[in-house]
Parts: C-alpha cells; structure tokens; sequence
C-alpha cells in the first residue's frame, strides 16, 4: 500500500535569490492568469490543445523557461478539473497567491540540506530546514508558495507501506468517537483511554457564537471574517484529530486493529447528540480523525477496519442484551437491565466496537489469542488504578497547545457522575500531570 503525505519545507533563501524567487512565482502566477482566461473561454481543459495554443505565448509573455510553461498549463488545467469534479458552476479561476509548481528531479530536488530550483534565470541552490515529517519516500510534485514572507516548499511524499493481515494482528482496539470524549478506546488487555472533549466543546461553542454575530451583520468585512473565523476553526480541528490519531497510533503496538464505526450517515451519527450539542457538528471533524488515523496506523503496523455501529451504544458488552433502557443519556450511564453491569456510556460503545473487532477476525478465519477482553474484564476496572491505565504518550512540542483539551485523569479513578463508582480510567494527554 502507498501513502502520500505532504511535507512542509521551509526554504532559506538570501536576499537576492528571496528577490529572484518572488519574481519567477510572480512569473508563473500570472502565467496561470493568462492561461485561465483561455480556459474558462474556450471551456477546454485538454492539455495537449492548450499547449497548442498558448505555449509560444506563456513563454515570450512571462519569460518563462519551457518546463515552466508545461508546468503552467497542468496547474490551471487541474485547478479547472477540481471545479468540474465538484460539480460547481464554470467560472473564471484566479491564481492571487504567488505559486510555483515543481516536478521533482526536473524542476527541483531536496539533497542533504540543499535545495535546487530552476528559476527564471536558472538553476539556484539554497538551505531548506528539514521538517518533523519524513522525506524518506519518494518524492513527487511540489509547490512553492510565499506565506508571511516566508518560502515553504509543500512537498509530495509517498511511503511504502507492508499491508498488515488479519493473521498478523495482536491487538484489538475499539474507538468510539463522541462529544463528550472526543475517543473513547477499549483494547484487548481491557483498558480503556478517554480524550476529553470538554474544552473542545467550548471553543467550538465560542467560534459559533462569532459566527452568529457576524452573520447578522452582513457587511463585506464581515464576510471576509466570517470566512477567516471558519479557515481558523477548520484548523484548528485538524490540529486536533493529528494529536488525537497520532497519540492512538503511537500508545498501540504494531499488529493493532483499530475498530471505528461507520458514519457514513451523518445524520446517525448526529441522532446521537442531545439537542442542545447540535451545534456542534460533528460531521467532517470524525472523517478528518479517521483518514488519519488510517494513515498513521499504517506507518505504525497496524490497520482499521469501519463496522456498522447500529446499536454500539445499547448492547450489554457484558451479557449481550439489546436495550435502549439501559442507557442513560444524561447521566452518560449504561447499566444493563438484563445483568446490571454499569459502566461510563461511551466506554460500552468502545467495548462493543472491540467486540464487533474481535467478531471480524473469527468471521476472516482468525483466531487471536488474546488476554483480557470483554467477557474476562470486571465491570469497573478499579483492580489497579495505576497499573490498569495506559501509560502517558509523550506530548510533543507540536502537541502542547492542544494538550488541555486532550486531558483526562492520569490513571486515576474518579467518580463517574451520577454514579458511586470509580469506572473511568485515563489517559493522560495533560502537561505535568
Ligand atoms: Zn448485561
């Protein structure tokens, strides 16, 4: 299996390259422009009859070298192709940022700590910072792009992956993904980790409430911030699911099968929020954690598999017993009406999604071996408040600014409301705890 990151580059150039930089971009920025107005005429995105006809231009208009040119006319053709594929309707596309997009080995390469572009006037080597991701792999197309005065080469890398098969799993891990706890993970020795979605919760309830204000506004700069307030959001939410997903794959060993449900149905996943949390959409947040975890899972040696969640959060994972009455919404309690096993709500939707894990390897013909599980753990796994926990993933620098809202109680037992027992068992994301 192949997968394709995008790296990050900072780029370091000196002055007078920083200026020759600028210029080629500005170059092929315009060159695009030009281009696009053809495009969105003529309504043709065939690669072959634009160069056709606008080649000798792009060229004598934009000084442009003949890769550039060839470049020029592939990133407005997929710009085009995007607009199609997404069934909007055909507009003329503007290229405002400065952008110049590179293919490896004839336009650019990353070796050691240089990097080497063709520019307007040839080819240039400068530093380049090496960034937290990998550029093991191989390298594809790139883009170089002005931020802030600073040089980024956004780099696509792609790395091998060995599939794991299903006889090579060691470990089930179920996850259920909520409000409340952004992920709840049950695994095969029978512990159970919690992220915390308290403070996400208010901060997403902050960004609608600016929302709201704006819209009632309705002025153009209003719009404009609006539009900022939700680029803001959005990244902060994939920040969010990178830390999440990261420190799931991480705190698993290799051989780890993460069961995750299926929303295909948002509106599934929606009926299973109270009222007041509609606000808090919880569409795209859960595909964004689920595509990466499925990619970091894969760089770890470990898989996912998606299972229809109907009823995950019903089901004694005790005795097996289907019944809505057993859960209590508000009190986030399950207590089996059939043979009273209690537990904390999301816990019993991440044990069962371990269930339906452990089902799927019996159903593919493989039989695991496995301590712990359902049926062998005690209801409240209060045995051993440290020992039962999983141990703290590292936070890393990137990590910490999201660390209060990924936080939970170390290990400790705590109350469950509510409740008198000491069910909830954490995982520690927090600084210093
Ligand atoms: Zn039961």
């Amino acid at each position: 299996m192949h997968i394709t990151l995008t790296s990050k580059v900072r780029i370091l150039p000196d002055e007078e390259t920083k200026d020759l930089l600028i210029r080629t971009m500005h170059a092929y920025t315009s060159a695009c422009n030009y281009v696009s107005v053809h495009v969105f005429a003529t309504q043709t995105t065939n690669k072959k009859l634009l160069h056709d006809e606008l080649y000798r231009d792009i060229r004598s208009h934009f000084a442009l070298r003949s890769q550039m040119a060839e470049s020029v006319i592939r990133t407005v053709v997929a710009r085009y192709k995007t607009l199609t594929a997404s069934h909007e309707p055909w507009k003329i596309l503007r290229f405002s940022k400065p952008q110049y997009d590179l293919v490896w080995n004839r336009d650019y390469s990353l070796k050691g700590d240089i990097f080497s572009v063709n520019t307007l006037e040839g080819r240039r080597k400068m530093p380049f910072c090496r960034p937290g991701s990998s550029l093991d792999g191989k390298l594809g197309t790139a883009r170089l792009v002005l931020k802030h005065g600073k040089f980024y080469l956004h780099v696509s890398v792609t790395h091998e992956v060995t599939d794991v098969t299903d006889s090579a799993v060691t470990n089930v891990v179920g996850i259920d993904r909520g409000i409340r706890f952004l992920a709840t993970a049950y695994d095969s020795a029978g512990k159970t980790a919690f992220f915390s979605g308290a403070s996400v919760k208010g901060k997403r309830a902050h960004f609608a409430a600016l929302r709201k204000e704006l819209q009632k506004v309705g002025t153009p700069s209003s719009r404009r911030r609006l539009k900022a307030i939700g680029q803001r959001e959005n990244r902060w939410m994939r920040d969010l699911d990178h830390c999440i997903s990261k420190a799931l794959a991480e705190m698993y060993p290799e051989g780890t099968l993460f069961v995750l449900e299926d929303l295909k149905g948002i509106r599934k996943a929606t009926e299973r929020i109270r009222v007041s949390d509609r606000y808090v959409s919880v569409s795209w947040p859960y595909y964004d954690l689920e595509q990466k975890l499925i990619y970091k899972a894969a760089m770890h040696g470990q898989k996912v598999i998606k299972v229809d969640p109907a009823y995950t959060s019903q089901t004694c994972p005790h005795c097996g017993r289907r019944d809505s009455a057993s859960r209590d919404k508000r009190r986030h309690l399950f207590r089996c009406t059939g043979c009273g096993y209690t537990s904390n709500d999301d816990r019993i939707a991440a044990m069962n999604l371990y269930s339906m894990g452990n089902e799927y390897l019996v159903q593919s013909g493989v039989s695991m071996p496995l301590s712990g599980g359902v049926q062998s753990t005690t209801p409240d796994v209060r045995r051993d408040p440290l020992g039962g926990a999983l141990t703290s993933p590292d936070v890393t620098p990137a990590d910490t600014e999201y660390s209060e809202s990924v936080t939970n109680a170390g290990g400790v037992s705590r109350p469950l409301q509510g409740s008198h027992k000491p069910l909830l068992q954490g995982v520690s994301l927090s600084r210093g705890s």
